[in-house]
C-alpha cells in the first residue's frame, strides 16, 4: 500500500509499505476519506531530526473507510461495513476505557502518532473503535467526525446550544467551519471570526449569520452590537490565538460560556476579575469520545447534516506532498484524501 512518512521541515513523501494484516480483534479498513488536520501540520513541520526518529509512522487520524479484512475473535464488524474510525486506543480495560473516554487512558497511543495512522490506503483498527455509518452518509462526513467534526460536536454539546442562542466561532479553519455548520443545525445564530477572508467567506457560504475580519473589525464590538449590546451568550474558540481568547472572553455576555479547543498560544490571557463579575464559564475540550462518536453518526444522519462544504481541496494519496504544501499555507478549509 501507499502511506505517508514525514519527512520535516515542510516536506512529506509516499512510499510503499506492505499490505498491513488485522491481528486478533482487529480489522483492516480501506481508506476512502481522511482529512488533514493542524496536528498533523505539527509532524510536518519537525526538524529533521525529529523527523527522522519519528520514522516511517504513517500520519493522519481522520480515518474512515470500508472494513476490507478482519481478524481472528472479530465478532461484531463485518468485511463491506462503512466505519469512522475512534483515533485513539487504550488498554481497554481501565475506567476511562470502560466509560469510551480513550484520550484519558494512561496507557492510549493516538493513530498518526504512536500507531500508524489513516494517511495511506489502509489503516489497522481494533474492532471497537469502528463506529459504524449509515450508507446514506457520505466518507468525507466519517472523516470529519473522526477529528474536526467530533471535535466541534462535543463542544457543543457541552455550550447546549438551544434554538435562537448566539454563538461567536473564532478560527474558520475546518474546526471553526464544523462548529458553524453544527452550530446551525442546533437552531443557534452565529457569527464567525478569523482574520483570513477566504475563511470568512466559507463560513458565510456555510450558513454563518455574521462574519468579522478580525484584522479590519474589532470582533468584540461587531459581537456586542449583533446581540444588541449584551454580548454573546455562546462561544466557541478554535483559533489557538492569544488575542483570539481575549477577544472571546470579552465578547460573552453575563452568564456567558466558551469553550476552548484552539491549541498555540502559552499566553495567559483569561482575566480572573472578568471571569468573576460576569460570572463566565470556561471550559476546555479535546476531541470527542467514543460513547459520543455513536451518537454524533446518529445526529448527522437523521438531522441530514453534511460537512462537505467545509472541504475546499481534495487529493489522491500519491499527491501527499501538495496536499500538505496547500493546507500549510493556512488559506484553505479542509484538505481531504479520497479513493474512489
Ligand atoms: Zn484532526
Ligand atoms: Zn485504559
Amino acid at each position: 500500500m501507499k502511506g505517508v512518512v514525514i519527512l520535516g521541515e515542510s516536506e512529506c513523501s509516499v512510499k510503499d509499505f506492505p499490505d498491513p494484516v488485522p491481528d486478533v480483534g482487529e480489522v483492516r479498513v480501506k481508506m476512502m476519506a481522511t482529512g488533514i488536520c493542524g496536528s498533523d501540520l505539527h509532524l510536518y513541520h519537525m526538524d529533521k531530526q525529529q523527523a527522522k526518529k519519528r520514522g516511517e509512522r504513517i500520519p493522519g487520524h481522520e480515518p474512515c473507510g470500508i472494513v476490507d479484512a478482519v481478524g481472528n475473535g472479530v465478532k461484531k464488524v463485518k468485511e463491506g461495513n462503512r466505519v469512522t474510525i475512534g483515533h485513539w486506543l487504550g488498554c481497554g480495560y481501565c475506567d476511562q476505557c470502560a466509560a469510551g473516554n480513550i484520550m484519558w487512558c494512561e496507557e492510549r497511543r493516538g493513530y498518526g502518532g504512536a500507531i500508524d495512522g489513516s494517511h495511506a490506503d489502509y489503516v489497522i483498527a481494533n474492532e471497537r473503535n469502528c463506529v459504524l455509518m449509515p450508507d446514506s452518509m457520505s466518507f468525507i462526513d466519517g472523516a470529519f467526525i473522526a477529528c474536526p467534526g467530533g471535535t466541534a460536536y462535543s463542544s457543543m454539546k457541552k455550550l447546549d446550544v438551544r434554538i435562537g442562542d448566539t454563538v461567536a466561532v473564532f478560527g474558520l479553519g475546518p474546526v471553526g467551519l464544523s462548529g458553524v455548520i453544527l452550530a446551525k443545525a442546533m437552531g443557534g445564530k452565529v457569527i464567525g471570526v478569523d482574520i483570513i477572508k477566504e475563511r470568512t467567506e466559507l463560513a458565510k457560504k456555510l450558513g454563518a449569520d455574521a462574519v468579522v475580519n478580525a484584522k479590519e473589525d474589532d470582533p468584540v464590538k461587531v459581537i456586542r452590537d449583533f446581540t444588541g449590546g449584551k454580548g454573546t451568550p455562546l462561544a466557541f474558540e478554535a483559533s489557538g490565538s492569544a488575542k483570539g481568547r481575549t477577544d472571546i472572553v470579552s465578547s460573552l455576555c453575563r452568564g456567558g460560556k466558551a469553550v476552548f479547543v484552539g491549541a498555540g498560544s502559552s499566553e495567559n490571557v483569561i482575566n480572573p476579575g472578568q471571569l468573576i463579575g460576569s460570572q463566565l464559564t470556561l471550559m476546555g475540550s479535546f476531541v470527542i469520545p467514543l460513547w459520543m462518536t455513536w451518537e454524533m453518526v446518529d445526529f448527522i444522519s437523521t438531522q441530514d447534516i453534511t460537512f462537505e462544504g467545509a472541504v475546499t481541496h481534495r487529493f489522491s494519496i500519491d499527491k501527499a506532498s501538495e496536499a500538505y504544501r496547500i493546507f500549510d499555507e493556512g488559506k484553505t478549509g479542509k484538505v481531504v484524501f479520497e479513493w474512489s
